[in-house]
C-alpha cells in the first residue's frame, strides 16, 4: 500500500531545450479529457493506497490547467483518500503560467507547498534554455505565491547553463534567497539525449561551461545558500529547519508510492510499474475504465541493494548503518579506498559522501558498487 502518489500533468507552453520529460503543447480541450481520465485513475487506484502522506502534481506544467481542472483534480482526490493531519500537498508551477485564481482554487483545494520553476533569474540565461518567462515574471510569481498565503515554496534554479558566469549564478543565487522561499533546489544542468540541447551540443553550436567553472558554482550554491539558512540535504535539494521535501525523501528512502497519470512511474511493493505513455492512448484507456499500467517489473534482490545505495547517498546524512547491516552490506570494507581519499566518510550512524565525494557522486557511487560487488 501507498502513502504517497504522483499525478502527472503532461503538458507545457513549449518545451525548454533542454527537457526530456515526458511533456507535450497544451490544448484545453485535451487537458480537459485527460482530467477526467485522471479523476477515473485515481478513482481506479484507491485501493491501492493508505492515508495519504504526500500529494505531488508535477509535470510538464500542472499550473497551465485551466481553474476547472485543477479545482476537480483537487476533488477528485480528497473524495476518493483520505490524508493524514498534515499530509504535504505539492503543485509544481511555472512562471507566466499561475494566477491568483489559480493559487486560490489550489488553497482552497488543500494544497500546501508550491514548487516554482524560475532556473535563473538573468533573461539571457533563461533565453538560452527555451524558457517562456522572463526574471520579472518569475519575481512576480514568487510574489503572487508569497501574497497568497502559501509560504510554504520552493524555488528550482539551474547551473551549469551555457554562458552562465560564476557572477549571474551568485546573482541568481542572491535574487532567490531574497523572495524568502522555504526550499531551493539547485541542479547542475545536464545535457539529456534527444533534446535540443544536446543536439546544438553535438553541431558544436553552443558549449556547456567547463568542469571547474561547474564545480565552482556547486561550491557556490552549498556556502551561499547554507550561510542563507538553507542546509543541504541532498545533493541538489535545500530547505530551512522542517521543510525537506516529504514527497522527495521517500524517493530516496525507496519508499512506496503510486503513479497516477501519462507515463506515471509507481513503486508499489517490490515492483516498479509505468503507465502508458501516449496520451491518446491513455485517455482511450481510461475512457474504457482499463488500467493504464503497461510495465510493472519486480526488482532483483541484487538491483534493490543498488537502489538502497545510489537513493541512500543521495542524501547528505547517508546511509543508516543499521539499514545497511539488515542488508548484510559491509560498507567499511568496500568502501575503505574512498574513506582514505575523503570521498566518504562514516559518522556514529551513517556511511555518507563528503562533500569533495558529492561532487562526483556518480563516480564515488560507481566504484562503491564494484567494491561491494553489485
Ligand atoms: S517547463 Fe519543465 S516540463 Fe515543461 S518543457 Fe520546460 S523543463 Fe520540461
Amino acid at each position: 500500500m501507498a502513502e504517497y502518489v504522483y499525478i502527472h500533468i503532461p503538458f507545457c507552453v513549449k518545451k525548454c531545450i533542454y527537457c526530456d520529460f515526458l511533456s507535450m503543447p497544451y490544448d484545453e480541450s485535451l487537458a480537459l479529457r485527460y482530467t477526467d481520465a485522471l479523476c477515473s485513475e485515481l478513482q481506479m487506484k484507491k485501493g491501492s493506497a493508505e492515508r495519504l502522506k504526500t500529494v505531488f502534481l508535477g509535470g510538464g506544467t500542472p499550473s497551465i490547467l485551466p481553474e476547472e481542472c485543477l479545482d476537480r483534480i483537487l476533488a477528485c482526490i480528497s473524495e476518493n483518500y483520505s490524508l493524514t493531519d498534515h499530509a504535504e500537498i505539492t503543485v509544481e508551477a511555472n512562471p507566466g503560467t499561475l494566477t491568483e485564481a489559480k493559487l486560490r482554487i489550489m488553497l482552497s483545494g488543500g494544497v500546501n507547498r508550491l514548487s516554482l520553476g524560475v532556473q535563473s533569474f538573468q533573461d539571457r540565461e533563461l533565453k538560452t534554455l527555451g524558457r517562456i518567462h522572463s526574471a520579472d515574471e518569475a519575481i512576480r510569481s514568487a510574489e503572487m505565491v508569497l501574497s497568497a498565503g502559501l509560504v510554504n515554496f520552493s524555488l528550482d534554479l539551474m547551473y551549469g547553463i551555457p554562458g552562465q558566469s560564476i557572477k549571474t549564478w551568485k546573482n541568481s543565487l542572491d535574487q532567490a534567497v531574497a523572495l524568502a522561499p522555504r526550499h531551493i533546489s539547485a541542479y547542475e544542468l545536464t545535457p539529456e539525449q534527444e533534446t535540443p540541447l544536446k543536439r546544438a551540443l553535438d553541431a558544436r553550436e553552443t558549449r556547456m561551461p567547463d568542469e571547474e567553472l561547474i564545480l565552482e558554482m556547486s561550491d557556490l550554491a552549498i556556502d551561499h545558500l547554507a550561510a542563507s539558512g538553507y542546509e543541504q540535504y541532498e545533493i541538489s535539494n535545500y530547505a530551512l529547519p522542517g521543510y525537506h521535501c516529504i514527497h522527495n525523501m521517500n524517493y530516496w528512502d525507496r519508499g512506496n508510492y503510486l503513479g497516477v497519470g501519462a507515463g506515471a512511474h509507481g513503486f508499489i511493493r517490490g515492483f516498479r510499474t509505468r503507465n502508458i505513455s501516449d496520451i491518446a492512448e491513455y485517455l482511450e484507456r481510461l475512457s474504457e475504465n482499463a488500467d493504464p499500467e503497461v510495465e510493472r517489473t519486480g526488482i532483483s534482490s541484487e538491483d534493490a541493494l543498488k537502489e538502497f545505495v545510489f537513493l541512500g547517498l543521495r542524501k547528505v546524512e547517508g546511509i543508516r548503518l543499521a539499514d545497511a547491516s539488515q542488508f548484510g552490506l559491509g560498507l567499511a570494507a568496500a568502501g575503505e579506498e574512498l574513506l582514505r581519499l575523503d570521498l566518504t566518510e562514516m559518522t556514529e550512524h551513517h556511511f555518507r559522501l563528503t562533500r569533495k565525494g558529492r561532487h562526483i557522486a556518480n563516480e564515488v557511487i560507481v566504484r562503491l558498487l564494484e567494491g561491494l560487488g553489485l
